[in-house]
């Protein structure tokens, strides 16, 4: 026989993130490489889809998702941003912040498009480039606060760059992309004519009194920007697959239909408990967001400087990048697993967020976890620290 598997496997190696997660199964480890929140889902929400099912809401939705939703999210986007959305037409709900983001790209770039991605970024935004057929350029971000310089996205610029991808909150790095950063990159688009896409997943989980700041609202911006979100990490959803973007309508058709081509829609029932949620959850429920997982943070930290490791303190998201030079191996990847074998914590290796070497003396932890959870994890870590004094 010879059929074969299709080429672009090729490009989709098996994510370090699942790797790491069956290799902290093998010896008993706590997971914190996966980027699950194991935390309680809004009453309201559950409420909310539970109601839809028996109400015979389980049928496939509009292919841009269901009125109740899209009026939801609008209302919630003003309220949060101040930003006025049509529901009707400036909305596509897909299946999770990603469904959206890979719908956007299959609409609206052609092959050899060129992206510019900044790195650390996270994996599935360059695998779902090059799927399909773009190719990321990287501008590297700079330790601890994560900068950029405007000379370095000038540096990756050709007459084939097409789009500028943002992830505030970023993951891995926490990065929090400030007013300033955000002017820059504004002017670099707007004089060369290029799309913003961002992931605004973590819009929520901000630290220290920041603001979430959606680069849409700039001068300019929200004619060429592609805003992605959705609620897997704000209601504790991930497997739920809501999440949406909002954008011009000369764009969102077309983004609506390669969706309904991927995915059909969101699971309808699920639409309902979101947009519940959406309308009726209070400011407090948002605020308690960063100020529960700030303090996740600060535990997380204080434990690896406890441990003589080096954390670059996260702005947002729910992740740390933190130094591991000094634990033995030759790779991230080697350094990893000599931290799940001898401290029982599993963390996802640097490389994994680079597209050289320049990831192999970082490791990723992610702290949405139940404080139980994090507090074990805290105390093999600190212990690990005292082993290796
Ligand atoms: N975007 C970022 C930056 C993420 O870290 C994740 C999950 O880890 C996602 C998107 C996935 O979002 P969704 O579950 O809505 O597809």
């Amino acid at each position: 026989m010879s059929l074969s598997i299709g080429n672009r496997l090729e490009w989709v190696r098996q994510s370090e993130i699942r790797n790491m997660s069956i290799e902290c199964e093998k010896y008993g480890g706590i997971n914190l490489s996966q980027g699950v929140c194991d935390l309680e889902v809004p009453p309201i929400v559950v409420k909310g889809a539970k109601q839809a099912i028996d109400d015979g809401i389980n049928s496939y939705t509009r292919y841009d998702g269901l009125n109740e939703l899209r009026q939801a999210i609008a209302k919630r986007q003003k309220i949060f941003t101040g930003m006025e959305v049509d529901p009707e037409k400036e909305i596509v709900v897909s299946a999770g912040a990603t469904g959206a983001l890979f719908s956007a790209f299959f609409a609206l770039l052609n092959a050899g498009d060129e992206v510019i991605v900044f790195e650390p970024y996270y994996g599935y935004h360059t695998i779902n480039l090059v799927s399909t057929l773009a190719v990321p350029k990287y501008v590297r971000m700079t330790p601890p606060d994560w900068t950029f310089t405007r000379g370095a996205l000038d540096k990756v610029l050709t007459e084939k760059t097409k789009a500028i991808l943002i992830n505030t909150p970023g993951n891995p790095s926490g990065k929090v992309f400030s007013l300033e950063e955000l002017k820059i990159i504004s002017d670099f688009a707007c004089k060369n004519d290029l799309f913003i896409f961002t992931d605004e997943i973590y819009e929520y989980f901000v630290y220290d009194g920041r603001k979430h700041i959606p680069p849409a609202g700039l001068p300019g911006m929200r004619e060429r920007t592609i805003m992605v979100s959705g609620l897997s990490k704000t209601y504790s959803i991930t497997g739920w697959r809501i999440g949406y973007c909002i954008c011009d309508a000369r764009w969102s058709t077309a983004i609506g239909y390669f969706s309904d081509m991927l995915y059909a829609c969101a699971p309808a029932p699920l639409q309902m408990g979101v947009a519940e949620g959406l309308m009726k959850l209070t400011p407090e429920f948002y605020n308690n967001i960063s100020r529960d997982y700030q303090k996740k943070r600060d535990r997380i930290c204080n434990a690896l400087y406890t441990a003589g490791l080096t954390p670059y303190v996260p702005q947002g998201a729910y992740y740390v990048l933190c130094d591991i030079s000094g634990i033995p191996g030759d790779s991230g990847k080697e350094k990893a697993m000599h931290l799940l074998k001898t401290a029982g914590v599993a963390s996802v290796p640097g490389e994994a967020f680079y597209h050289d070497a320049a990831g192999e003396n970082l490791t990723r932890f992610c702290f949405a976890k139940e404080d139980a959870i994090l507090d074990d994890a805290c105390r093999r870590i600190e212990s690990f620290g005292k082993m290796n004094r």
